[in-house]
């Protein structure tokens, strides 16, 4: 995540540059705001920045070794500590045990909320807390000498949600910080952190960006017109997480073959955009057994049409005019020679779904092996 990733918030990237710049970086920092204004987006991108091995004027690099493992959240002095509870799988629960989900969380959508989060990992019906046993793991990893001899990064997301416990635990770690460790605690509530955590941070308010900066990065990032942005900005009191989620629940209305059609530009483009294609995956777990279903088998119908166009001509296809404005370029893509092995794929991936099989690995393998076979 780049400085330039993160939504508006020009004032507190320059003050954060500032402060890198200087070398003179506090030992614990406490980022104040509401999710949507982006205090995780920007604790990540100023983490980025601090380890960049060729940082520019603005931003770092986004080619260096550490920018790329930062990419994925894979970067060694790297660490996480974020609300849990325990699962089916893991009884006493701790972030390294949901670290591979955190990672797609946040890579999918970097802005997400703490519901976003309960729901990925599946608890949503409790309340996610950071409990007393994180410590032990965070005065391990900060102790431990740095892998890149840069600094070593806690980025402690929602410490509101920590118990009186916790809170003390940690508050010994900041009192005797580590040598070259940097703790960036994001958070929405001022009062659920304990003031004597408070007086040993420096405070970072992050403020809600205002409404043109949103509808400036609707508009170029997301491809939305003007007016509809302006509208949907206003709906969501220009809170980023919330606006996002209405963008959603936007392409969500979206015609079937539309939905379908941009899956299979994303599988036949698959190398140039992960991301993308993540945060599709992620849209789709969330959809119910049966929609994701029909959108198979909707895929299967589309493909048959899509070949008889092909063979004998659009005009004896059926396919809504109005909606499918890029049949005719699609139907191209099935052919006599891979029909069978496109519909054969979408039937076991919804014969799967009907057997309840984890939908996002479901679909991400779907992917896959869709841009295999049109790239055949
Ligand atoms: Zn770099």
């Amino acid at each position: 995540m780049q400085f330039k990733d993160v939504v508006g918030q020009q004032e507190i990237k320059q003050l954060l540059l500032k402060m890198a710049g200087s070398g003179r970086i506090a030992h614990a920092m406490l980022f104040l705001g509401q999710t949507g204004s982006g205090t995780l987006p920007l604790a990540v991108a100023f983490a980025q920045y601090l380890n960049c091995e060729n940082p520019l004027a603005d931003d770092s690099c986004g080619q260096c070794t550490s920018c790329r493992q930062y990419e994925q959240l894979a970067h060694p002095d790297l660490h996480f500590v974020v609300p849990v509870n325990s699962t089916d799988e893991v009884k006493k629960p701790r972030t390294d045990d949901f670290i591979a989900q955190w990672r797609q969380s946040f890579t999918a959508n970097p802005y997400l909320t703490l519901n976003d989060w309960y729901q990925a990992i599946g608890i949503e019906k409790k309340q996610g807390i950071i409990a007393a046993e994180e410590s032990a793991g965070i005065t391990h990893k900060l102790f431990l000498k740095s892998f890149t001899g840069r600094y070593k990064i806690l980025i402690m997301w929602h410490a509101e949600k920590m118990n009186a416990a916790t809170s003390n635990k940690l508050l010994k770690i900041i009192e005797e910080p580590p040598d070259d460790s940097v703790f960036i605690l994001t958070t929405d509530r001022y009062d659920g952190i304990l003031p004597t955590i408070l007086s040993r941070t420096q405070m970072v308010k992050v403020p809600i960006p205002d409404t043109e900066t949103l509808v400036n990065f609707l508009k170029t990032e997301k491809n939305i017109e003007v007016n509809h942005a302006r509208s949907m900005a206003r709906l969501a009191g220009n809170d980023i997480s919330e606006t996002l989620q209405l963008l959603r629940n936007d392409n969500r209305q979206e015609q079937p073959e539309q939905v379908f059609l941009s899956w299979l530009r994303m599988c036949w483009n698959i190398s140039k955009d992960y991301k993308k294609l993540y945060s599709w995956v992620e849209e789709m777990a969330r959809l119910s057994r049966d929609e994701q279903r029909n959108f198979l088998v909707f895929g299967i119908s589309t493909a048959r049409e899509c070949l008889i166009a092909n063979l004998a001509g659009p005009q004896h296809a059926r396919y809504n005019e109005q909606t499918f404005a890029g049949f005719e370029r699609f139907s191209k893509m099935i052919t006599p020679q891979n029909i069978e092995s496109f519909s054969k794929t979408l039937q076991e991936g919804a014969f799967h779904i009907e057997r309840n099989a984890n939908a996002k690995i479901l679909f991400l393998d779907l992917s896959f092996r869709m841009h295999h076979i049109l790239r055949m």
